[in-house]
């Protein structure tokens, strides 16, 4: 019997090889009618015999392209038509509706073959891809997506790569950026030495290799942004480029050609590896080999490496291996320290001029810049530490429908959010909005989206801080757009970040350890050491840390000393300068400081966990000051030594939690001369235990056995692994990030959910 069918299915399903996968999948089954790309996903007509529809329906379902992601598949009865053959259609727009779009993929296996291929016309091509691999959203300017409306629109497709194009069969069937020699975007390298002269294709790659070799440093366009490359094992060249990015401290990402290269410096485990090879290639965070010779300013002061493997053609090309062309490159964001990562070609030459000494440049422009992704391995999944390239615009799904929200995240590692029917679209990293080409960045990315998926806010959700500069910019846009404002107190949103990456559907409420540096209090205060018990709606404030005084406010942040100064003054310990903490800090200032918090003068108090991890650095003299944010709480981390299974005390009374033994005992072991391994594991000990005495605690109140873990604090790996284990093992449910950082970067998924729900009550 022929019968008809119509089939909808929406999620990623646009630029992924999806309508050539269902017409070689028609041919197959002999079903004659269409398929067709909608602004709102795709649809298929298909007539056949019965059987012959089922299969064919199925085999769309189970064996769809790598890169597609169906969310919804709807199969509706229609009578079977005259069809005589099965055919692709033009697109068309829905009013109103949208699809998802994919995020960018590193170059697949088959696109590698033909790099390396002598005979094949894309042999070394920097820029070969297919519907499988390749930019996406990085080059998307508006919907459908479609080649006139991406940066590949100045390049007009020659005969041969039209003829790919064109064919259902061809595995560049639509692949918008699809491209060769002879059509496509170009390579070449310039420096001021060269004074003018540039060199093109192999020429420019070759110059490029030959600076690196050379100890220079070089820029290279990649998919979301530069990079700063230089030869890793070369101790000047890192430490020039260190000392020309202004950039103290802060690990650089290196990238290696292959698992087994990073395996010469790195552990990996089986899931690292998979981590590596993922197709989104993002720098994952690896436990670094001992003995390994590496120059010291690559990652100072921390013993694991952020590596990544190539993702674009042109990476495998830079890096193939020769002899005295290095396996190890510090591929670094392409920016002064804290501004923005360049992307266009211009201001790569105009911002980065002072840092690097040639430019391996390209003319396909990127519309979207998205700096590398950074994740972890926690528990044998994912954890990241920076949601980007690969990953972004990518939304977070669920079951209930959504009001249309904006939320607008926090100030500092800012991402936001849009919400529509059952997405939650996460931005991609913004960064810092205090500078301002970030936050011009942000201004501009948020219309950008709501415009590709087709979002009109009816309510702002925003942070409570008056002066986050995304609040303000929330608090004008709600004015003038006359859109509900909804603030949402910073840690209430880390818990219900953590929630949505659950996917957790209900409002219950759970227990949530929101361990963080900074966020705008209730009560006006710098909160941060928080034991809330909530869901998405509402919560309440069970615990936290004891106020202490914050001398100078957020500046003392950068000042471990001071925080542990400031703490053993709230705590009655004396000033001693046989304590490294005391001693950093001159006699004079230390007046100042003493006054200071006698006189109460511009001393907030804040209960931040942050603090803490800063004060008990500073104490071990680990540090005096930071040269990036967590600095101090990062090393304390790395210098724990694990064979140590002592803890120190604290105390939890009157809904606080008080550390003036855990400070006595500690100086005690400072001046026993103990190393400062032993302390660091005695006190990370210690806040493990904390975390189950408090759970067990709110569960005999509550009944609860749900554990949430969010905030900053948690991307420090031994506490999240031991505590997650701890809690497991004496009966909780534990809650980790999964699809958002546990930093601020996840705060604004957590806003728009916490909107959501207080819209609905
Ligand atoms: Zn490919
Ligand atoms: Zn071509
Ligand atoms: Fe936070």
């Amino acid at each position: 019997m022929i019968i008809g069918r119509k089939i909808h299915i929406n999620g990623i399903v646009q630029g992924v090889g999806f309508r050539p996968f269902v017409y070689s999948q028609a041919k197959k089954y002999a079903i004659t009618g269409w398929v067709k790309n909608s602004s709102a996903g795709v649809e298929i007509v298909a007539n056949g015999h019965d059987v012959a529809v089922d299969t064919f329906i199925e085999s769309i379902k189970i064996q769809a392209p790598p890169l597609s992601k169906i969310d919804e598949f709807d199969i509706q009865v229609i009578s079977a038509d005259n069809f005589e053959d099965f055919s692709i259609i033009l697109s068309e727009a829905v009013e109103g509706e949208f699809v998802a779009i994919s995020p960018d993929v590193a170059i697949c296996d088959d696109c590698l073959k033909e790099l390396y291929d002598p005979h094949d016309r894309r042999f070394r091509y920097p820029f070969i891809n297919c519907t499988n691999c390749g930019p996406r959203f990085t080059i998307i300017k508006d919907i459908p997506y479609d080649r006139p409306l991406t940066t590949m629109a100045p390049f007009k497709m020659c005969a041969r790569c039209q003829a790919e194009y064109d064919n259902p069969l061809d595995r560049r069937f639509h692949a918008q950026p699809v491209a060769c020699p002879d059509c496509g975007p170009k390579i070449w390298f310039e420096s001021k030495e060269l004074k003018g002269q540039v060199f093109e294709s192999e020429d420019g790659l070759r110059a490029a290799r030959k600076y690196i070799r050379e100890g220079k440093i070089i820029t290279v366009k990649g998919l979301g942004g530069f990079h700063l490359a230089c030869d890793a094992t070369n101790i000047h060249a890192v430490g020039e480029l260190r000392t020309r990015k202004k950039r103290s401290d802060k690990p650089f990402a290196l990238m290696v050609l292959d698992v087994d290269t990073a395996q010469k410096f790195c552990k990996v485990s089986e899931s690292e590896r998979s981590l590596l090879l993922s197709r989104t290639r993002p720098i994952v965070i690896l436990d670094r080999k001992s003995g390994v010779d590496l120059p010291d300013a690559i990652a100072p002061n921390v013993k694991t490496l952020g590596i990544m493997l190539p993702y674009t053609p042109l990476h495998y090309l830079l890096l193939e291996s020769e002899n005295g062309f290095p396996e190890i490159l510090v591929m670094t964001s392409g920016n002064m320290s804290e501004e923005p990562i360049a992307y266009t070609n211009v201001s790569a030459k105009s911002e980065l001029g002072k840092l690097a000494d040639g430019f391996l440049l390209n003319n396909r422009d990127i519309e979207t810049r998205l700096d590398d992704s950074v994740v972890a391995e926690l528990d044998d999944s994912i954890y990241f530490y920076r949601r980007s390239r690969g990953y972004a615009p990518q939304p977070v799904m669920f079951k209930q429908t959504m009001s249309q929200i904006l939320a607008v995240g926090a100030e500092l590692k800012n991402t936001f959010c849009l919400t529509k029917e059952k997405y939650a679209f996460l931005s991609h990293h913004i960064g810092d909005l205090q500078n301002l080409e970030t936050f011009s960045s942000f201004e501009e990315s948020i219309p950008h989206y709501e415009h590709l998926f087709k979002v009109s806010p009816v309510a702002i959700a925003c942070d409570m801080h008056p002066d986050y500069l995304s609040t303000r910019y929330a608090a004008e846009r709600s004015c003038s757009q006359n859109l509900e404002l909804i603030p949402i107190q910073h840690h209430h949103a880390h818990l219900a970040s953590v929630l949505a990456d659950n996917e957790w559907e209900s409002d219950e409420p759970v227990i949530g350890l929101c361990f963080d540096g900074t966020g705008y209090g209730l009560d006006g205060e710098i909160w941060g050491g928080e034991v809330l018990l909530g869901g998405y709606a509402q919560f309440e404030r069970k615990l936290h840390l004891a106020y202490m005084p914050l001398p100078g406010g957020d500046a003392a942040t950068r000042h471990p000393n001071k925080v542990a100064a400031a703490y053993l003054w709230k705590n009655g310990i004396g000033w001693e300068t046989d304590l490294p903490a005391i001693n950093s800090i001159v006699s004079e200032e230390r007046d100042i400081l003493l006054t200071q918090l006698q006189k109460n003068l511009n001393c907030p108090k804040t209960s931040s966990m942050g603090r803490l991890f800063d004060a008990v650095a500073g104490l071990i003299g680990l540090r005096t000051h930071v040269n990036y944010e967590a600095q101090a709480a990062i090393e304390l981390e790395n210098a724990i030594d694990i064979t140590v299974k002592d803890a120190y005390k604290f105390a939890v009374y009157d809904g606080q939690i008080h550390f003036a033994q855990l400070l006595n005992d500690l100086i005690q072991d400072l001046r026993k001369n103990e190393p400062a391994g032993t302390i660091a594991a005695k006190f990370h000990n210690a806040i493990r235990i904390l975390a189950l005495e408090i759970c067990d605690v709110l569960s005999a109140e509550t009944g609860c056995k749900i554990v949430a873990l969010s905030g900053g604090v948690w991307q420090n790996r031994f506490l999240v692994r031991n505590v997650n284990n701890d809690l497991k093992r004496n009966g909780y449910q534990v809650l980790n990030h999964k699809l958002s950082p546990a930093n601020d970067g996840g705060i604004a998924l957590g806003q728009a959910l916490a909107a959501n729900y207080m819209l609905k009550g």
